[in-house]
């Protein structure tokens, strides 16, 4: 049986061949740890890093590529991005549709002080960037919220948000987990102060890479300190980016393979990546609206969503349902509460989970069609 992987919102596979390609040849043929010494192999291999956060740079126009300094994915750099900046007292707004990457995190920052704010969503995961600007108060350090939600594929705002942080004097931090690489992210155009990504999902990388930019001048607090090739007579942690956050050996067989995917993006470009993943999303949700006794969750207009179809099926358990897809039909799919029980809250879908189906650029047309079959078939009892 063939199967289908229709899991991208959790990681992208397949990645695109220059992936693995990348991934192995630095592996096989080279080796060597960035930034440490002057032998060949280490600076073919701060090559190979540097390479990397200029394509990144380029991607999400940063004018100075130092600035974006590689993390273990969105995750560490969420928490370098609060733990690092807020103090007691201060005030963050968020979005009613976070991940727990920015949730839990906060919940152990309002332990020391720091209050949270929540801008409340539509059921469908909308947000209407005035419930920002109400909550705006003399302690409002930042707004962070993500781009798109990981439940509903609802696209958050970013722009009018960012707008908002910039008219008020407070930080804006962006998770973009399920959009970079897949919708335009311009850090000087949307008013970004920290951006948070993530390597394996729409960039193609793998996983455990990432990285937060910081706008220059801002000072952030580091959250580890340790080698980092740099200034070694010292046992003080330098002061520059990138080294400041990049203590350790960096992964570099994944920032290899983050770079190779990076190019692909570029090569093709968001645009193209982007309409082919709307119009497989398009298919997917005409075709299982038409399904009787299936409820759809996230925006009805298409425009304001990612390739993220979360539903259930009246009288089973999301979790009946993606077992059957996957062991009877090989589609592979998520199930349950997705890290967000916010998002699920916002959704009414806290006690239910949902089926989550999430399509990527190497998904066709013809599998979609497939799915929206099998799935017909599930929701009319006849293949329980
Ligand atoms: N935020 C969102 C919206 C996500 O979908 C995810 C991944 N599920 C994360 C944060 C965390 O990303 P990572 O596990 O790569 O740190």
């Amino acid at each position: 049986m063939n199967s289908i992987y229709l899991d991208n919102a959790a990681t992208s596979w397949p990645k695109p061949d220059c992936v693995y390609d990348a991934v192995d040849s630095f592996n096989r043929k080279m080796g060597g740890s960035p930034g440490r010494g002057s032998n060949s192999r280490s600076i073919e291999a701060g090559t190979i890093v540097l390479q990397t956060r200029e394509a990144l740079a380029r991607l999400f126009n940063v004018s100075d590529s130092s600035r974006i300094v590689f993390t273990s994915g969105v995750t560490e750099s969420i928490n370098v991005g609060f733990k690092g900046v807020l103090n007691p007292g201060d005030g963050v707004i968020i979005s009613g549709m976070e991940h727990n990457a920015v949730a839990r995190p906060l919940h152990e920052l309002q332990k020391n002080g720091v209050e949270v704010s929540i801008a409340p969503c539509a059921p469908d995961g909308t947000l209407d960037p005035k419930a920002l600007e109400l909550l705006i108060r003399k302690n409002t350090r930042m707004i962070c919220m993500l781009h798109a939600s990981n439940l509903t594929g609802t696209i958050m705002p970013i722009a009018e948000a960012g707008r908002v942080a910039r008219d008020n004097g407070v930080l804006f931090m962006v998770d973009s987990a399920q959009t970079a690489g897949v919708l335009e992210i311009d850090v000087e155009k949307q008013n970004i102060d920290l951006l948070a990504f993530t390597g394996h999902k729409s960039l193609f990388g793998l996983q455990g890479t990432g990285g937060l930019y910081i706008r220059p001048g801002l000072e952030v607090r580091t959250l580890k300190e340790g080698g980092t090739g740099s200034l070694s007579e010292h046992t003080f942690q330098p002061d520059f980016l990138p080294d400041r956050f990049e203590s350790g050996t960096l992964n570099t067989p994944g920032l290899a393979g983050l770079g190779a995917g990076i190019g692909f993006i570029l090569q093709n470009g968001v645009k193209k990546i982007h309409d082919h993943e709307r119009e497989l999303t398009d298919t997917l949700i005409n075709g299982l609206k038409e399904i009787k006794g299936l409820t759809l969750y996230g925006p009805a207009d298409i425009r304001l969503r990612t390739a993220v179809v979360s539903f259930n099926v009246k009288g089973m358990e999301c979790g009946e349902v993606s077992f059957i897809l996957d062991q009877k039909h090989g589609i592979i799919c998520r199930s349950g509460l997705h890290c967000a029980p916010m998002a699920h809250r916002t959704s009414g879908t806290l006690e239910l989970g949902a089926v989550r189906l999430s399509p990527g650029y190497f998904n066709t047309r013809e599998e979609i069609e497939k799915v929206i079959e099998v799935i017909h078939g599930i929701a009319s009892g006849a293949d329980k």
